[in-house]
């Protein structure tokens, strides 16, 4: 990715980052290259095996790199932030420099871990780090990484209406005697008129439609056939798009099985209660509950065997995860999908996903295309 916000939006994130730590009473956070990197600083480098961390703490902001690797931090806002940049050369103990911000400082609290340290790395500051405690930094902090800025969610929506103009077009692609694979390469390109790059492409037609993990196959379409349609790409500073929509071969739900088009209404009106359930202050397991509920009392209980939804920013699955079991409290900023699924081993399958931002008193649909079969 080589755009970038404006550098002040960094300067921001890090100062709520240090803000966070205080009132928390946590000793820091180490990050490692990745989203959260490229989100506290705008930078997506990558130094494989060897550390690359960015350290945080209450008073003071650390970046260590490979010297060969110092280069690639060009691309990002780091010169223009409040950051002390080290180089550190083989030989020298990289992990004793990431943590020396935190083990100099005064706090003597836990210490969060950004989700993209290998375990080498992690295992390494945990020794150095005891007898503090280590926690995930994004569960610590969640509020910073899962809450969305206005510059972010100006880029989901963005993305989203990307992702909708492809969509769009996915009718007049769907023709019998085509094969996935070949619609496949035709979205790919459509994905990329409006994205920087293509995340994934599923299209699964009939029996395939069924596996929610299908990608695409040399399956010929056939005139009626339903077929699923899940997209996604990264788009401008590295915000992610992800919609699917069901479709039918030939466009005419009419000619579907009236069993067919009955368990999609439930689905259609499974995901409608979801999104309409969104607001501040309920848990990301309601959200999941509500959507479940309703499709297990219409008997399509055992086919619906996904979680439904995840959250989505600079990676496409990330915290809210929308699950039984996620007490997670909802509060505004946060976005995620909403993509309940119906999914009939062997024969067919559907799932309509719209990512969602939770507003002060509901949510903010990101995907506006017709939901309905066609
Ligand atoms: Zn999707
Ligand atoms: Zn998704």
């Amino acid at each position: 990715m080589s755009e970038l916000f404006d550098a002040s939006v960094y300067a921001d994130r890090l100062g709520r980052a240090q803000g966070l730590l205080r009132e928390r009473g946590l000793a820091g956070i180490v990050i490692g290259p990745g989203p959260e990197l490229a989100y506290l600083t705008g930078s997506w480098t990558s130094s494989h095996e060897r550390l690359t961390a960015l350290t945080v703490t209450p008073t003071k902001s650390r970046l260590i790199a490979p010297e060969t690797d110092l280069h690639s931090l060009a691309d990002s806002a780091v010169s223009e932030l409040d950051v002390e940049v080290l180089g550190w050369a083989d030989g020298e103990d990289a992990h004793a420099l990431a943590a020396a911000p935190v083990l100099e400082g005064d706090a003597d609290g836990a210490v969060g871990l950004g989700d993209s340290l290998t375990t080498r790395h992690v295992l390494a500051l945990q020794e150095l780090f005891a007898p503090r405690e280590t926690k995930v930094a994004a569960l610590a902090l969640a509020e910073l990484f899962t809450r969305k800025d206005a510059a972010e969610i100006e880029q989901l929506r963005a993305a989203g209406r990307a992702i909708d103009a492809v969509h769009a077009k996915v009718p007049e692609l769907l023709r019998a005697g085509r094969t996935e694979a070949e619609v496949a390469a035709d979205i790919d390109k459509l994905i990329l008129e409006r994205h920087g790059v293509v995340d994934f492409v599923i299209v699964g037609s009939g029996p395939n439609g069924a596996n929610p993990h299908h990608d695409f196959s040399d399956r010929v379409l056939e005139d009626g056939d339903i077929v699923v349609v899940d997209i996604g790409g990264t788009y401008g500073v590295g915000y992610h798009s992800d919609c699917t929509r069901t479709y039918v071969v030939g466009g005419d739900p009419a000619t579907l099985p009236e069993e067919a088009r009955s368990m999609y209404a439930v689905l259609a009106e499974a995901q409608e209660a979801a999104v309409a359930a969104v607001r501040p202050g309920v848990t990301a397991a309601s959200i999941d509950d509500v959507a479940r509920s309703r499709i297990t009392e219409a008997g399509y209980g055992e086919a619906y065997f996904h979680r439904t939804g995840h959250g989505i920013g600079l990676s496409t699955h990330e915290e809210p995860f929308i699950m039984a079991g996620n007490d997670l409290v909802l509060e505004p900023g946060m976005a995620f999908s909403v993509e309940p699924g119906i999914y009939l081993r062997g024969r067919f399958g559907a799932r309509i996903e719209d990512i969602v931002v939770v507003t002060e008193d509901g949510c903010e649909r990101l995907n506006e295309g017709p939901r309905e079969l066609r």
